[in-house]
C-alpha cells in the first residue's frame, strides 16, 4: 500500500472516476506498484478519502511543446486504455495533439499547456523537460466518510449515519426545531 496526498480541490474528480492518474516526483519516495493498493489522502496528514488499485506505471518525459518519451511503461488489463493514450500523444505520432489533451484533463487541467505549465514550475526540469512518475489506478471507491459528503472526514454517528460536522450540526438543529415543535 502506498498513500497519496490529494488537495481538497480534485477530491469530487477523483471519487467519480474523471481524474484516474497523478504525476510525482521520481525518486523522492517508493510509488506504488502494479497490482497494489493506492489509498487517496486528504492533504498529507488528513483522512484517507478512497482506495483503488494502481494499473499503470510509467515515467513521462514532456514539456509545453509535447510528450517527448514514455519510459519503462508497465500495466495491467484496466491500464490499457490510458497506455493507448499515452502512445497516441507521444509527439512524433500524428493527431499527438489531440491526445495530448486528453492526457492532461485525466489529470485534472484543462489543457496540455496549463497541464505542462504547472508541472515545470511545480518540480524538477532536466534540459529543458519535465521528468514524472505516472501513477494510473482503477476501481476507485471512497471509504468511511460521511454519509451525505464521501471525502470528509466522519466527526460523529446519529441514528445510524456516520456524518461529518456540517452534517452533525444540520442533524442537531433539525432536532432542536422538532423538539421545540413538540414543547409548542
Ligand atoms: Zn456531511
Amino acid at each position: 500500500m502506498v498513500a497519496y496526498a490529494f488537495k481538497t480541490e480534485f477530491h469530487p474528480a477523483i471519487l467519480a472516476g474523471d481524474k484516474d492518474l497523478t504525476l510525482r516526483q521520481a525518486g523522492k519516495k517508493r510509488h506504488a506498484r502494479i497490482g497494489e493498493e493506492i489509498q487517496f489522502r486528504d492533504g498529507r496528514t488528513g483522512p484517507v478519502f478512497a482506495r483503488a488499485t494502481c494499473v499503470l506505471r510509467a515515467t513521462l518525459v514532456f514539456s509545453p511543446r509535447g510528450l517527448q518519451r514514455v519510459l519503462h511503461p508497465t500495466f495491467m488489463v484496466p491500464g490499457d486504455a490510458v497506455f493507448r493514450l499515452l502512445q497516441a500523444s507521444e509527439q512524433h505520432m500524428h493527431g499527438a495533439g489531440e491526445y495530448r489533451e486528453r492526457l492532461a484533463r485525466r489529470d485534472g487541467f484543462d489543457s496540455w499547456a496549463d497541464f505542462a505549465t504547472w508541472h515545470e514550475r511545480h518540480g524538477v526540469v532536466k534540459d529543458g523537460a519535465c521528468w514524472r512518475e505516472l501513477i494510473v489506478w482503477s476501481g476507485v471507491s471512497a471509504t468511511g466518510g460521511c454519509v451525505n459528503h464521501p471525502d470528509r472526514r466522519v466527526r460523529t454517528n446519529l441514528d445510524g449515519d456516520d456524518l461529518c460536522q456540517e452534517c452533525a450540526d444540520a442533524w442537531a438543529r433539525a432536532e432542536g426545531e422538532a423538539s421545540m415543535d413538540r414543547d409548542q
